[in-house]
């Protein structure tokens, strides 16, 4: 049985490795880009490294997100309120907990803020 403190930290360590991946291909595909000639914006090679930077873009913030949250979820651990519903103070419940080690709000709050920001 894995404690909440040991799953936030596996959490961290493969967001830190995602993180730390995703730099390298990122880092990787702007040198490249810099090799072939991707200055004009016609080239529709030029167009497909703009949209892959985007989407790597994307989960470096993603990514960067889950850290928070992990950090947020370590000092609520630390405080004693670990696994409360930080909305409505309900129990988040283990199963979700499970899945999400990090996450903040029980599965009702996090339904009703996802129809709150449609
Ligand atoms: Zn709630």
């Amino acid at each position: 049985m894995t404690s909440a403190h040991d799953r936030l930290e596996a959490e961290n360590t493969q967001a830190l490795q995602r993180l730390a991946d995703l730099t390298h291909d990122f880092d990787a595909m702007v040198a490249a880009s810099r090799d072939t000639n991707a200055d004009d914006e016609h080239d529709p090679e030029g167009a497909t490294i703009a949209f892959e930077r985007s989407q790597i873009e994307a989960l470096v913030r993603q990514t960067e997100r889950q850290l928070q949250e992990v950090a947020g979820a370590r000092k609520r651990l630390d405080a004693g309120t670990y696994g409360t519903c930080v909305v409505c103070g309900s129990p988040i419940g283990d199963a979700r907990l499970e899945a999400r080690p990090a996450a903040e709000v029980c599965i009702r709050c996090a339904a009703s803020s996802r129809l709150a920001r449609r």
